[in-house]
């Protein structure tokens, strides 16, 4: 007999013939003779909304603590619902909210991040042979208020259950198969992985990949929890994440991601002298703005171009902040440029094969794709093009590298 965390998103609780199907799924599970906590998502377009009411009452700057209040009602009412449609099929289910299981967050309204979890009180429930529903998305910080743990945050409630639960497994229920290549969304000849590395999945969600959100595979990895990511409406495996030790034959390259979510801001002819960078970056990070990658140009006649990229949300603020302090330091001129996108390739193998990085950039070119930033790390290589061009870049760099014929260049000796 399991312990088993089972996290449905919102598409798969997106109606009541939905939420039936998932309490199917979770009576079966049971009647294999495993206990089963449940995590649950709102149903599909309901935290859209209820963010959209926020903005319609509050504009785009709501009171956090309020709107935390407000977003974190669409996990509750899932929670009752499929409480509900397990109890109709004869078996025993509680509910809970955050609070109510003890889900203890820090102070952080709209990005909270989780401190401990009552794992005895769930415990209770299970050992008394019920379902433990529990809302996904939100906790209560010391004073009782209510926290939420910001987009996609129902995974990393599952993977914080599981892990306090020492549960056998996590599973992950969505509207894909499990984790592909690259968005089966956006590319039809994506593939189904059958097992990632905790590691390669990091970078692949930091990176755009949705499918997961980041800080539940770090708490997954940091905690060892399997995750095995599939699909709600099929009985099929989808995606085992885990450790890279079993992983037996990693890919060279095992996905290409994608990100629109950024913006490039440039302070140009900046004084080469030190400090320069520390006067640019202190202000930005000091307004709690995460700047992504970051640029600088080799100097011409002691000066030098400073770019660097933002999310899309931050960068009026971060635009206001790189012009004052580039008047402050002498640069010539601040400009920035909200169209643009990251696309990314990610894998282990990367590790071990030389000649990655200039592959990609020979396709992109090959496409007539004009690379505007490049970084890389050990398993990534990420460049920053113009943002209609993402679709072309993500389809050829997923043929070149993930397709029949794709080959791959020898290990480096
Ligand atoms: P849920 O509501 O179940 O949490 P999400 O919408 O958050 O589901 O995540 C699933 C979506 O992630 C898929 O519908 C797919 O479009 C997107 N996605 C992006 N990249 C990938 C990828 N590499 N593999 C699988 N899905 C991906
Ligand atoms: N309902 C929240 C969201 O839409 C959390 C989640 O689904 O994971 O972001
Ligand atoms: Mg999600």
């Amino acid at each position: 007999m399991a312990l088993i965390v089972q996290k449905y998103g919102g598409t798969s609780v997106g109606d009541p013939e939905r939420i039936r199907n998932v309490a199917r799924r979770v009576v079966e599970t049971l009647e294999a003779g495993h206990r089963v906590a449940v995590v649950v998502s709102a149903m599909s377009g309901e935290t859209n909304a209820l963010i959209a009411l926020a903005e319609e009452i509050a504009g785009d700057d709501p009171d956090p603590r309020e709107y935390d209040v407000l977003v974190s009602t669409g996990e509750q009412k899932t929670i009752a619902l499929l409480a509900m449609a397990i109890q109709s099929l004869g078996y025993h289910a509680r509910s809970f909210t955050g609070a109510q299981m003890g889900m203890r967050t820090d102070r952080s309204y709209t990005r909270a991040r989780i401190a401990s979890i009552d794992a005895q009180r769930i415990l209770s429930v299970l050992d008394e042979g019920s379902v433990a529903v529990i809302a996904g998305f939100q906790g209560v910080d010391d004073d009782g208020n209510i926290t939420t743990l910001g987009r996609g945050g129902s995974d990393t409630s599952a993977v914080a259950v599981a892990a306090a639960l020492n549960a056998d497994c996590c599973e992950i229920y969505t509207d894909v198969d499990g984790v592909f290549t690259t968005d089966p969304r956006m590319v039809p000849a994506a593939r189904k992985l059958d097992r990632v590395s905790y590691e390669e999945m990091i970078e692949m969600a930091s990176l755009g990949a949705k499918v997961l959100q980041i800080r539940s595979v770090r708490f997954a990895a940091r905690y060892r929890v399997p995750l095995h990511v599939r699909s709600s409406f099929k009985p099929d495996e989808g995606t085992w994440v885990v450790p890279e030790e079993e992983i037996m034959e990693g890919l060279f390259v095992s996905g290409v991601t994608y990100n629109r979510d950024e913006a490039k801001i440039r302070v140009r002819n900046v004084k080469d002298v030190p400090g320069a960078a520390a006067r640019i970056f202190g202000p930005l990070s000091q307004a709690g703005i995460v700047v992504d990658m970051i640029v600088q140009n080799l100097s011409r006649d002691g000066a030098t171009d400073v770019t660097f990229t933002v999310q899309k949300g931050d960068y009026r603020r971060a635009m206001g902040i790189a012009k004052e302090v580039g008047a402050a330091i002498g640069a010539e001129a601040v400009d920035g440029d909200e169209d643009i996108g990251k696309v990314s390739i990610v894998g282990l193998g990367m590790k071990d094969h030389a000649g990655v990085a200039s592959r990609m950039f020979q396709v992109l070119a090959d496409s007539s794709i004009n690379i505007q930033l490049i970084g890389t790390s050990e398993i990534k290589v990420s460049v920053v093009i113009a943002e209609s061009e993402i679709e072309r870049a993500v389809a050829a760099l997923h043929a070149a590298f993930l397709e029949a014929g794709a080959s791959e260049p020898l290990p480096e000796q």
